[in-house]
């Protein structure tokens, strides 16, 4: 299984916008990050977990040109705001894209979305077909292609059009954004990613036992209300005892990489943008 880093910024990217800061004019690549996103590729299948405002960028700088599901961690816009990106991949004949989701962010994907979700929509709206999330493993299934056009061009044709995926089981980790805002993780086989996450329960900790790697969110240094800080997913990284460890969502305020990262415990890596792990 390889996990690609699409992006490991907050909701506000790094630079963000009309920042002065010198993080956010530092030349160090591994200090520019767009809006949190991973792709899992595991035996021919292609997942996205989340599809932020910078989607499009993410799916054209990791060459995807077959995708089979998305998985949503929870409704704020720098996770959903490129869904209607989807269409890209609709135009070249995948049929609409599973997006996996809690019944509380499907419900806010369909609002968000609506022109998308109409019983007649026009012609090339994003293809989306909602999946719901429960409380149990759930399986991605491969995208069920279809025939490719004796049109299409060879060069446009999906990359992985013959490759004979397999199916993932998907763990949900359940946890706290905010006291009222609920955000999921998932875990799939020896790999867990949790962002946006402010608080976990002892029993879904539980649930991440015998990792290979965790990712976790790490915004900055000072406490924050609504994510965890470093030396918070440090601690819960030392306590689910995953072999690597590697943080995303990270601000502008956590300083550079090059001067944070030796800082980290053993086995602890900031992750950044266009970083692949194999697992
Ligand atoms: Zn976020
Ligand atoms: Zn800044
Ligand atoms: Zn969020």
């Amino acid at each position: 299984m390889k996990l690609t880093f699409l992006g490991t910024g907050t909701s506000q990217g790094v630079p963000m916008v009309a920042c002065p800061c010198e993080v956010c004019r530092s030349t160090d690549v591994r200090d520019r990050r767009l809006r949190s996103a991973a792709l899992i590729e595991a035996d021919g299948l292609v997942v996205a977990i989340d599809a932020g405002p910078d989607f499009r960028a993410q799916m054209l700088a990791a060459r995807v040109t077959h995708l089979d599901a998305i998985l949503l961690t929870h409704e704020h816009r720098d996770h959903t705001g490129g869904l209607d990106d989807v269409r890209a991949f609709n135009y070249f004949g995948q049929s609409a894209i599973d997006v996996w989701a809690t019944a509380q962010v499907a419900r806010a994907v369909r609002h968000d979305y609506a022109y998308a979700f109409e019983e007649h929509p026009y012609p090339g709206a994003p293809q989306i077909a909602l999946r719901l999330i429960g409380n149990d493993v759930f399986r991605v299934e491969p995208h069920p292609d279809e025939p490719v056009p004796e049109s299409m061009p060879v060069e446009l044709r999906p990359r992985n059009a013959e490759r004979r995926a397999v199916g993932m089981d998907v763990l949900p980790i359940f946890g706290q954004h905010s006291s009222r805002l609920p955000v999921t993780g998932f875990r799939m086989d020896r790999l867990a990613y949790l962002t946006d996450f402010n608080y976990i329960s002892d029993r879904e900790l539980e649930k991440l036992g015998g990792l290979e790697v965790l990712v976790i969110n790490a915004l900055g240094h000072r406490p924050h209300p609504s994510h965890f800080n470093l030396e918070q997913a440090v601690e819960i990284s030392q306590r689910v005892g995953a072999v690597r460890t590697y943080l995303t969502h990270v601000s502008h305020r956590m300083g550079f990489y090059a001067v944070e990262q030796p800082k980290l415990p053993a086995g602890v890596w900031f992750a950044y943008d266009g970083l692949s792990i194999e697992i």
